[in-house]
């Protein structure tokens, strides 16, 4: 018998996320780090490579690199040491930038460590699979400039250099090739963010530039060693980030189907299109001669001040996962999604507070809420409403105001507008029937409408008596309070059933 010739792949995927530290000077001067503010205002002849000027490290951002190694579980090295790693490029003023590199005798700050993550919810119901993935270094850096091209006519005129973002601390965080698929990858991205978010090292936007990923994806068949990859690059959303790796994956399976081989380079993902293109640049190895910084001596971490940092570390995704589900009784499902992000939390936590049923809390987070945010490519933080228009929302339905259903209807324009649920129901006349009077006229043309369910009605038929509830909401476009309209009907029709 000859077996078809389909080839299972495994999916290999490791990550490199550059992290842009919350400080407020950068890595080795005291200029500030200000998003936003107008080209080349904040330099110095530190960050401007001038010869003569000596780097000073920001003990700040070595704090934070080790906050980050205690939550990711990473041994931190008690000395480590900055490298130069040399290259030429108009945004890179010094020609080498400051950065550390993984030798056995000079490590960067952090190594070896892991991330436990779900990879969503299993379509079979069953609690998500939860693995760790290992960290094999967090290490410290220094950002480069930026180049703006001036262009006209789809043409580049000429290029300009913001040198603001030049020596902005940044953090490398570096996994081994642990993930499994686009989806893990994604899930582990979210997790990372949300530990980031609640140690206070960086906001987490990716749209901002906060937290940028490279992706290292290559495909092998079950227990053959690892097969030849390709990096992704250029992806600003979590979205991104899947939707670039599913494409790339297929991609290479479809090379590797047809009996080709995957080229080793840098992709860029192009999010309009929806696809990964080679770079233009002509690939080769760099050299990049790496050496020990001079004008740096190695950092040196005392064994008190990692034990100071594990001591004072807030609370941790992990850790809060597991409260809500003690505490708030929350399923797992539910406690992985409202704990997706530190916004996230803190909007359920206050929720629950005005509004104490965590269950129908995390529901609508999870649910209309994210699916709004998803759509709209949108974080729960840009989004014009407090946990106070939630709570509101929710004591509505709970008090029989409105409809859930008209909840769903009006959560949007919320979302949208930051109008407070009682003005919007106010001024659409959307509230709920809940007056028996107003009801008994609808039921009564109910009624007079429909003889023949009415009879069955009558002869004790429940499916009848649903229909009929079914006709006094139509006709109440959803308003009518659909206990009420069921009591009445059994009343008028003398239905026991
Ligand atoms: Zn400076």
């Amino acid at each position: 018998m000859t077996a078809k010739a389909m080839v299972e792949y495994e999916v290999v995927i490791g990550l490199e996320i550059h992290v842009q530290l919350m400080t407020v000077s950068k890595m080795f001067c005291a200029c500030p780090t200000t998003f936003g503010v107008p080209p080349n205002t904040q330099v110095c002849p530190v960050c401007l490579g001038l010869p003569g000027s000596l780097p000073v490290l920001n003990a700040r951002a070595v704090d934070l690199g080790l906050r980050t190694a205690a939550a990711l579980e990473c041994t931190a090295h008690p000395r480590s040491q900055f490298h130069r790693k040399n290259y030429y490029y108009p945004d890179l003023p010094k020609n080498y930038q400051i950065t550390q590199y993984q030798y056995k005798v000079h490590p960067p700050l952090a190594t070896d460590g892991g991330l436990a993550v779900s990879a969503g919810p299993s379509v079979t119901g069953e609690p998500p699979l939860r693995r760790r993935i290992r960290i094999r270094r967090v290490h410290l850096e220094e950002d480069t400039g930026r180049l703006v091209h001036v262009e006209s006519g789809g043409q580049v005129l000429h290029s300009l250099v913001d040198f603001n973002r030049s020596g902005v601390p940044l953090m490398e965080i570096v996994t081994e090739p642990d993930l499994r698929s686009p989806l893990e990858a994604r899930a582990f991205l979210a997790r990372l963010r949300a530990v980031l978010q609640a140690i206070e090292v960086s906001t987490g936007r990716m749209e901002e530039g906060n937290l940028r990923v490279d992706a290292n994806v290559s495909l092998r068949r079950p227990g053959q060693p690892l097969g030849t990859r390709t990096e992704v690059k250029n992806m600003n959303s979590l979205r991104s980030v899947e939707r670039a790796l599913v494409h790339e994956v297929a991609r290479q399976r479809q090379v590797l189907e047809v009996g080709g081989s995957v080229e080793q380079q840098t992709r860029h993902w192009d999010e309009r299109r929806g696809v990964t293109f080679a770079s233009r640049m002509k690939e080769e190895a760099q050299d990049y001669r790496y050496f020990p910084e001079p004008d740096l001596v190695p950092i040196a971490v005392t064994a008190e001040r990692v034990e100071q940092i594990r001591r004072t570390m807030p609370e941790l995704p992990e850790a809060r996962r597991q409260r809500y589900i003690a505490a708030y009784g929350l399923p797992e499902y539910d406690a992985e999604l409202v704990t997706s992000s530190a916004p996230m939390a803190a909007f359920f936590e206050e929720t629950v507070k005005l509004f104490p049923q965590p269950k129908t809390v995390s529901n609508w987070l999870g649910g209309d809420l994210t699916a709004y945010i998803k759509a709209e490519g949108k974080e729960i933080e840009d989004l014009p409403i407090t946990p106070r228009h939630l709570a509101d929302l929710l004591r509505m339905v709970e008090q029989g105001t409105i409809s859930g259903r008209t909840a769903k209807e009006i959560l949007p324009e919320m979302l949208a507008s930051g109008a407070r649920p009682d003005a919007i129901v106010g001024a659409k006349g959307l509230s709920q029937i809940s007056d028996t009077e107003a009801l008994e006229r609808v039921v009564d043309e109910v009624i007079a409408e429909h003889a023949g369910p009415v009879a069955d009605v009558r002869a004790g038929k429940t499916q009848a008596l649903t229909f009929l509830v079914g006709q006094v909401m139509k006709k109440t476009r959803g308003r009518a309070n659909p206990e009420l309209a069921n009591r009445l009907l059994r009343e008028r029709l003398g239905f026991r059933g």
